[in-house]
């Protein structure tokens, strides 16, 4: 018996009397219909004309029977029912055996079809078969009711006598139909209003069974996953998540390889609003690792780092290198004059016209063709301060020393130093054109601090040179270049570069800017790297001649461009596989060091403050503050205070810094009555304000002696009548012109006090100081003016100076004689 047997038998329906046709507009679900309908015709056979007949239990029952319809109504009816049926019936009888086994062949398809996976169609099928079969059995029995009054056959089944079909439907059902009855019921409305939607049909299920269509979905998603191959597994995947002790919610869904929404969301269930560029702690995060169900590995600050370890290099792989040579002494021993003049000598002017460029560190080639770097910060600061970073860039400490002179504090603190770091001294006794040179002096005084030179029997090699004459110079380059030697220094060009960062700035024009001294490896542009609390990838590097470069090598100082922020001198720079490495490294770090700030500050502004002024009862403190332009002035600032004071009184640096004076510093420097010190920079618009209102003290300078000069003065209690510089005005660019004639004109508004054309003029660009000069031009209008007021705008011109532009603001200053005054 096939499907085509039961639509056959459909289309035989039509001459039998029970098939009624309206119901069954629909299609293919018809067949099922009749055969169900056979059954139900068959079996009230017995004929229970009560309550109690065989099989029909509930004819009879009150409860099954619509309201209004009594008893003898109901036997009345159902003996219609028969008449009409009695020669259907007794066909049928035959029939309904056949039917059944067909029914009972289909039912096992069915489930065979369901098993296959082949559901929708097959389910559909029965559900609407069950419908239709229900819905017949209605409307049949309302014919057979019918038909009791008149004709044998039932007449068409649209006669829908509400309170018909029922009682008529119901004396045949068994216990099965009655349950599916309940399932049912809410379908049979649809059924015969011609809707029936997929949702439906599967609602209803067969054999009772029942899915909901979240279950199918996810049934029907599974097959196709696994047809697609693997993705099923995925689900399943545990990682292990690298958890350091705080992360950002985005990077924590990529190590989990989840969705970072869903990361989001199940921090909000537990209680957490975070965006996903948020930072979480560790703790929370590992509630959110399980809750995904992968498992959670603990790293600290330092096995983030892990990935910038210093990999051992092969032997095989280390060629020579050129040695790192800083140069140290005491002040005004010579120890710029001496760079300079090898400098001079040794670099091949650029064809710039010879414009050397001052990047901290330079390299010249020796005759003998040796290549030596020297780092060209002066000053035992740097040297300290990059050491106690844990960059060691020195190779060679040139100690000079005056052989005018003898040695001096700053000498032995020099010796102390390059002991201290183990490195090899070299001697450099300067000055040696100086009538009142005397070399042996000098050497013998240097015995007395164990440096014994070769001329003394020692191993110390020695050299007299002048840095005025150049006499010595190429001796000493030699004596440099024996010692390399004797050192062996190597680095494997070939690997990821490390470095030192030896100055560090905010270039107006080009943002953070680093001179970094390779250590090891190469530097290339495009390189990813960390310095530091910043990170960054080469957008260029420059040479100590301005020379744009690929790639620097071993013990070559180059100008990287490209950072994040600025990073401090003696940060070390390691190239990085990748920007998230770099930055996660650098991100921790900054944290790192936040909070030993925030420690460090608070004991400094008030327990330490206290604890220092009781520890030292007959010492006077002159705390200052030091706001630099770049890190290399403001060590070298701090390390000479630090030098100044004796037995009564010493200077202490509060804080030092790079970049203009803010309202922070001015706040600190008010709690602790302190000066600010700025060497060309100056404080910003509500620094100043907040300065005057406090009554802090703002002093400006451009030539660290000076400053110096000032704090020992102020520390000594011997503060002369000398030269004052008073602020009267401040005007900022809006335009700038060309003049002929006159060159580069700016159109200025006068934003404070006046612009007077006799007084000396700055040029700010940031708040520090780019230029310092006099004007050439001050107009109103097109008239040459003495004085602008504030709120006036004018035009002036530098004498000499042509780089101004917009934004740029311009100090006017006068200077007069006053009683100083250094809180
Ligand atoms: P620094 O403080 O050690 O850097 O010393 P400087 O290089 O600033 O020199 C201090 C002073 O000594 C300057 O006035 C130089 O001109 C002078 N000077 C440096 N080297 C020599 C030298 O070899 N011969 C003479 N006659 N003067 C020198």
């Amino acid at each position: 018996m096939s499907d085509s047997d039961g639509r056959k038998t459909l289309g035989l329906g039509g001459s039998r009397p029970s098939n009624v046709k309206q119901s069954f507009s629909h299609g293919r679900t018809k067949n099922v219909v009749v055969e169900t309908k056979r059954k139900r015709v068959v079996v009230p056979k017995p004929g229970g004309q009560k309550q109690t007949g065989p099989g029909a239990g509930p004819v009879g029952d009150p409860s099954k029977r619509p309201a209004g319809i009594t008893d003898s109504e109901m036997e009345r009816r159902l003996k219609a029912v028969q008449a009409a049926k009695a020669r259907e019936v007794e066909e049928a009888a035959a029939r309904a055996a056949e039917e059944k086994a067909r029914a009972e062949e289909r039912e096992r398809r069915r489930a065979e079809i369901e098993a296959k996976e082949a559901a929708d169609r097959a389910r559909e099928e029965s559900l609407k078969a069950k419908a239709e079969e229900e819905a017949r059995a209605k409307r049949e029995a309302e014919a057979a009711a019918k038909a009791a009054a008149a004709a044998p056959a039932p007449a068409p089944a649209q006669a829908r006598t509400p309170n018909k079909p029922a009682p008529a439907a119901t004396p045949r059902k068994s216990e099965r139909d009655r349950e599916e009855t309940n399932k049912k019921n809410r379908q049979s409305d649809d059924r015969r209003s011609g809707k029936l939607t997929v949702n439906q049909a599967l609602r209803g299920g067969e054999g009772g069974r029942q899915r909901s269509m979240a279950q199918m979905k996810r049934k029907q998603e599974r097959a196709r996953q696994k047809a697609m191959g693997g993705s099923v597994e995925r689900e399943k995947v545990v990682r292990e998540v690298q958890l350091p002790p705080a992360i950002v919610v985005s990077e924590l869904a990529a190590r989990m390889a989840e969705k970072t929404g869903a990361v989001v969301k199940a921090l909000m269930t537990n209680g957490m609003m975070v965006t996903q560029n948020e930072t979480i702690d560790a703790d929370t995060a590992e509630l959110i690792i399980e809750e995904f169900g992968h498992k959670v590995v603990r790293v600290s600050d330092a096995d983030v780092e892990d990935v910038i370890n210093i990999i051992e290099d092969d032997e095989a792989d280390l060629q020579g290198r050129p040695p790192v040579i800083t140069i140290m002494g005491h002040v005004d021993h010579g120890k710029t004059s001496l760079l300079d003049a090898i400098r001079n000598a040794k670099v091949v002017a650029g064809e710039a016209g010879g414009i050397t460029q001052h990047i901290g560190a330079y390299q010249v080639t020796t005759d003998n063709g040796a290549v030596l770097s020297f780092l060209d910060t002066p000053g035992h600061a740097a040297f300290t301060s990059m050491r106690s970073r844990g960059a060691q860039v020195t190779d060679i400490v040139v100690l000079v020393v005056a052989a005018d002179d003898a040695v001096m504090p700053q000498t032995i603190e020099a010796i102390a130093h390059a002991k201290a770091a183990q490195v090899p001294m070299i001697v450099a006794i300067n000055k040696i054109d100086k009538p009142a040179a005397d070399a042996d002096k000098v050497r013998a005084a240097l015995l007395q601090h164990e440096v014994i030179v070769e001329k003394m029997s020692g191993d110390v090699q020695d050299v007299e040179v002048s840095a005025i004459t150049g006499q010595g110079l190429d001796e000493l380059l030699e004596a440099i270049a024996l010692q390399a030697e004797i050192l062996e220094l190597k680095a494997n060009p070939d690997r990821a570069a490390v470095g030192a960062v030896i100055e560090a700035q905010l270039d107006v024009g080009r943002g953070p800017v680093a001179t970094v001294l390779v250590q090891n490896g190469t530097l290339r542009q495009g390189d990813i790297f960390v310095v530091g609390e910043q990170y960054g990838k080469v957008r260029a590097l420059i040479d100590d001649q301005g020379n744009r470069v690929k790639e620097a090598g071993p013990s070559v100082p180059v100008e990287v461009l490209g950072l994040n922020g600025t990073p401090e001198a003696g940060d070390v720079l390691n190239v990085t596989e990748t920007e998230a490495q770099a930055r996660e490294i650098a991100e921790y770090r900054a944290n790192a060091a936040k909070d030993k700030r925030a420690a460090a500050g608070a004991a400094t502004t008030l327990e330490q403050l206290m604890a220092n002024a009781k520890a030292d009862e007959d010492v006077s403190e002159l705390p200052i503050l030091v706001k630099a332009d770049v890190q290399g002035s403001a060590e070298a600032i701090v390390q000479a205070m630090e030098k100044i004071g004796n037995d009564e009184v010493r200077v202490r640096v509060l804080h030092s810094g790079v970049g203009a004076i803010t309202e922070t510093d001015v706040g600190l420097a008010e709690a602790s009555n302190a000066p600010i010190m700025g060497f060309n920079v100056r404080a910003n618009a509500s620094a100043r304000n907040t300065a005057n209102q406090k009554g802090v003290e703002i002093r400006y300078y451009s030539v660290i002696y000076d400053l110096v000069d000032d704090v020992k003065a102020a520390a000594s209690g011997l503060l002369s009548n000398e030269i004052k510089e008073n602020f009267i005005g401040y005007a900022s660019i809006k335009e700038v012109f060309k003049v002929t004639g006159v060159g580069k004109v700016a159109g200025c508004l006068v934003t404070e006090g006046v612009a007077r054309r006799s007084a000396g003029v700055r040029l700010l660009r940031d708040n520090v100081v780019i230029h310092e000069g006099t004007l050439k031009t001050l107009k109103r209008f097109k008239d040459e003016v003495p004085e602008v007021q504030s709120g006036q705008e004018c035009g002036m011109a530098f004498e000499n100076y042509e780089d101004i532009r917009p934004d740029d603001v311009i100090e006017i200053f006068t200077r007069e004689e006053v009683a100083r005054t250094l809180s």
